[in-house]
């Protein structure tokens, strides 16, 4: 199969008929990945079930690893739903569109296999122009996972989705980088009080501004066993390459990057602005931005993984970000892929 590259350009009148011919391909049971405010998501019509199976088989993903379906209004989050809350409302008001995904009992209409046989789903109303647009062109909800093969860092420009499904999938919708860089934060609204299952791009402190105190889960689970959320499958997110993750003092990173030289031929890092690193030609530096710039850092971190993988890092050493607010998402996704 051939992938098709979209190249839009913000221009209205240039990218709608692009845009018609991905939601074309939707409805005709084909797969397009698209970009959200997030990260690239590999799309298919969450109402046709062989089209959905074909995702699960681009992506290299397990039948038991559930969608995320993404729509355009709160309407039809309450048409796929049931038992929309008072809780349900005031998140849907406070954060949509937006990067927070809710677990909700769902609709006959959804079809099992977006639900990995789950009578929940996960559902968001994506903020990005383009996800909207392909949205509403397809009159269809739309299910999609990460545009990445099953395990990998997920894709934040549409040369990352091309270097893993290239020709397994019918086109990618190129919006140049996505402006988030993490996924969406995952809320399960089936439980009281309401679970955290993955941080993501809306802090767990904005919502208990909203609706009050939300359970954490606690550590990542092993391999295989059953998964409330399986972005929490234990090696996730991950390069090639092995991930050493430092306390986040420059001094520790330095010694860190020293034993790391001392043990791989090639050694990447994603370094914080003006960081010393060693004076060494094995050492791959990506400058990732200001440490505490957790927007920026976020932007690149995916980003910084696959270019240093591409330089053939064998190790890449990376400061560990606190647990809070934007930070924690990057410390979930950083300690998932050093498993
Ligand atoms: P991805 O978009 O590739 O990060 O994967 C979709 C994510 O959606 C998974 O990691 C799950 O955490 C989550 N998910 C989808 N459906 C459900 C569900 N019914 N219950 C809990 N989590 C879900
Ligand atoms: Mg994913």
């Amino acid at each position: 199969m051939l992938t098709q590259r979209l190249v839009l350009t913000g221009d209205e009148a240039h990218d709608k008929p692009l845009i018609q011919q991905a939601a074309a391909i939707i409805r005709a049971g084909g797969l397009v990945a698209f970009p959200t405010e997030t990260v690239y998501g590999l799309g298919a019509d969450a109402l046709n079930s062989e089209a959905v199976r074909r995702i699960f088989t681009a992506k290299g993903r397990p039948a038991w690893d559930p969608l995320i379906v993404h729509v355009d209004t709160p309407d039809a989050i309450r048409r796929y739903t049931r038992d929309c809350s008072v809780l349900t409302e005031q998140l849907i008001r406070a954060f949509m569109p937006g990067p927070l995904t809710l677990v909700l009992p769902k609709q006959e209409a959804i079809s099992d296999v977006v639900t990995a046989g789950r009578d929940t789903v996960a559902i968001r109303i994506p903020q990005h122009p383009v996800a909207r647009a392909l949205i509403r062109y397809s009159g269809t909800p739309i299910a999609a996972p990460s545009a990445n093969k099953f395990g990998r860092p997920s894709p934040t420009t549409a040369d990352h989705v091309l270097h893993d499904l290239n020709g397994e999938i019918e086109a990618v919708l190129d919006a140049g980088q996505t402006p988030m860089g993490v996924e969406s934060t995952i809320l399960d609204m089936t439980t009281q009080p309401p679970t955290l299952l993955r941080p993501g791009g809306v802090p767990k402190e904005a919502i208990e501004a909203i609706i009050g105190r939300v359970r954490v889960l606690g550590e990542p689970i092993p391999e295989g066993e059953s998964l409330p959320a399986p972005g929490l499958s234990a090696r996730h997110y991950a390069p090639q390459a092995k991930v050493l993750l430092c306390a986040p003092e420059p001094d520790i990173f330095y010694g860190t990057l020293k034993d790391a030289l001392s043990q791989y031929a090639i050694v990447g890092a994603l370094r914080p602005d003006s960081w010393r690193a060693p004076d060494d030609p094995r050492l791959r530096l990506f400058e990732w931005g200001a440490w505490g710039d957790w927007e920026t850092l976020a932007q690149r971190l995916f980003l910084g993984l696959r270019a240093l993988e591409k330089e053939q890092a064998h190790a890449i050493v990376c400061p560990l970000p606190p647990e809070e607010g934007l930070a924690r998402a990057l410390r979930d996704r950083l300690l998932r892929a050093a498993r």
